[in-house]
């Protein structure tokens, strides 16, 4: 059976679990990972690929025959990965640059969103710090300030008093923490209600809705402490009722598919809408990604029945109306672990201990695992060779399917607690607005 080689661009653990996800499609495939980490290195049938700089991956797709490569990260599709592919005749999963947007430029989502009637926070944006200082003391607090450009998660401060809204404002725009991203902010309304995030397929004309899900964006427990990437998630968000997915496909997706296509650029890739359902039952949306979620991805793969290579295949080739994803019925969790110092400056190189064994060695042949720990920041460490060390700040997460959220929380939390390395950080209370849903 002939060989399909495919390409994922990133290294954490979505594109960890995107690759683990293909590899279990029907036939012979193979998956390179650029650049990968310790767990796509380990796992037979994946490949990583030390290369990060676009000319060259786009070299490397052209010579090994990449029947289509799938991006992870914001980055490199701000840096125009999916132009340079396509400029070069190769099938790519991702929005162009200029339809990245979306992500890259809160300014250009917030506008955007007005010029469609895509419902979203009230806002205003500033370039000079003395200006974004009067709307703050007019407005009052609580209020959100995020930075315009991208700043891997640091760019968004919920400020509960005006000291910190003018502190926030002073080290994006004064200070300049975070470079030329915070040179422009947006200034916007908290809203309080339940976030949930909504991600689909696009092929520029027809979207494909993925499952639901939710992630927990605080470091601690009970929603306290700072803003992080996520420390986890699961699928389905039960708050997403029927007529909750059919508000959401209208007001907010097929909205921002035309006004992308009518602003000529049609959206193409993974598109994220991070939205908050109000107590009302409104939704207002906080944010756009222009890829998928991490770690929404570890549960929404685990869910995930069909085979994801033909719907990628066929969102690669403008035809996905010709497709339906079927989903496990059960619950995924994910619960991230993460190293000592996250989310500021995480610490490396301590040792993971009591990983569990289907981790490498899992293949398809087996029949499927209840739980995997996909990898994030791990690398292997050269003392030993064998042992796996934590490189960057989010390292592993545990990935379970259960029949219920209850349950699915209970076994990660029994697998996590097996692992240990030095200063781990983790949440205990992945899951906890669904189970309290279902009490409601
Ligand atoms: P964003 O990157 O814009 O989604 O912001 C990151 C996180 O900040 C979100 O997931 C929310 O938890 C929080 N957030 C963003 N905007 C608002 C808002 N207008 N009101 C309350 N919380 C918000």
């Amino acid at each position: 059976m002939k060989l399909l080689k495919l390409l994922v661009i990133g290294g954490g653990a979505r594109e960890h679990a995107l690759a683990w996800k293909l590899l279990r499609s029907p036939g012979n495939v193979k998956v390179f990972v650029a650049p990968g980490n310790a767990g796509t290195s380990l796992e037979d049938g994946l490949e990583n690929l030390p290369i990060t700089a676009i000319p060259e991956l786009v070299d490397f797709a052209k010579k090994e025959s990449i029947a289509f490569t799938i991006v992870g990260p914001e980055a490199p599709l701000a840096d125009g990965i999916v132009d340079a592919f396509r400029a070069a005749g190769q099938k790519i999963l991702g929005p162009t640059r200029q339809a990245a947007r979306l992500e890259t430029s809160k300014d250009f989502a917030k506008s955007f969103m007005q010029r469609h009637g895509i419902p979203t926070a009230a806002y205003a944006t500033f370039t000079s710090a003395s200006e974004a200082h009067d709307y703050l003391n007019e407005k009052g607090a609580p209020i959100v300030i995020k930075a315009d450009g991208l700043a891997g998660g640091k760019g968004v401060v919920v400020a509960s008093t005006l000291d910190e809204a003018h502190a926030a404002v002073d080290k994006m725009m004064t200070e300049e923490q975070l470079g030329g991203a915070g040179a422009r902010v947006v200034i916007e309304e908290f809203l309080e209600g339940e976030e949930v995030s909504f991600i689909v397929m696009a092929d520029g004309r027809h979207v494909l809705p993925l499952a639901t899900s939710q992630d927990h964006k605080r470091l601690k427990d009970g929603d306290q402490g700072p803003i992080t990437g996520g420390m986890g998630a699961y699928s389905p968000a039960p708050a997403v009722t029927p007529a909750l997915h059919a508000k959401i496909m209208r007001e907010v997706i097929h909205a921002a598919m035309n006004g992308m296509d009518q602003e000529g650029e049609p959206y193409t890739g993974f598109l994220y809408a991070g939205l908050m359902i109000m107590p009302n039952g409104a939704i207002k949306v906080l944010e756009f990604n222009c890829r998928m979620g991490d770690p929404e991805t570890e549960a929404i793969m685990f869910r995930l029945k069909s085979n994801f290579v033909t719907l990628v295949e066929h969102t690669v080739n403008g035809t996905l109306d010709k497709v339906e994803a079927e989903w496990d019925r059960r619950a995924a969790l994910s619960v991230v672990m993460a190293a000592h110092g996250y989310p500021g400056s995480p610490r490396k190189g301590d040792v993971i201990h009591g990983l569990p064994n289907p981790t490498p060695t899992e293949t398809s042949e087996t029949p499927e695992a209840d739980f995997y720990v996909f990898h994030a920041g791990t690398a292997l460490g050269s003392e030993h060779g064998k042992e796996i060390v934590t490189a960057g700040g989010r390292v592993l997460c545990v990935t379970v399917l259960g029949d219920s959220v209850k349950i699915a929380q209970r076994r990660a939390y029994e697998i996590a607690e097996q692992i240990r390395f030095d200063g781990c950080q983790m949440r205990h209370d992945i899951g906890h607005w669904a189970i309290n849903h279902h009490r409601r």
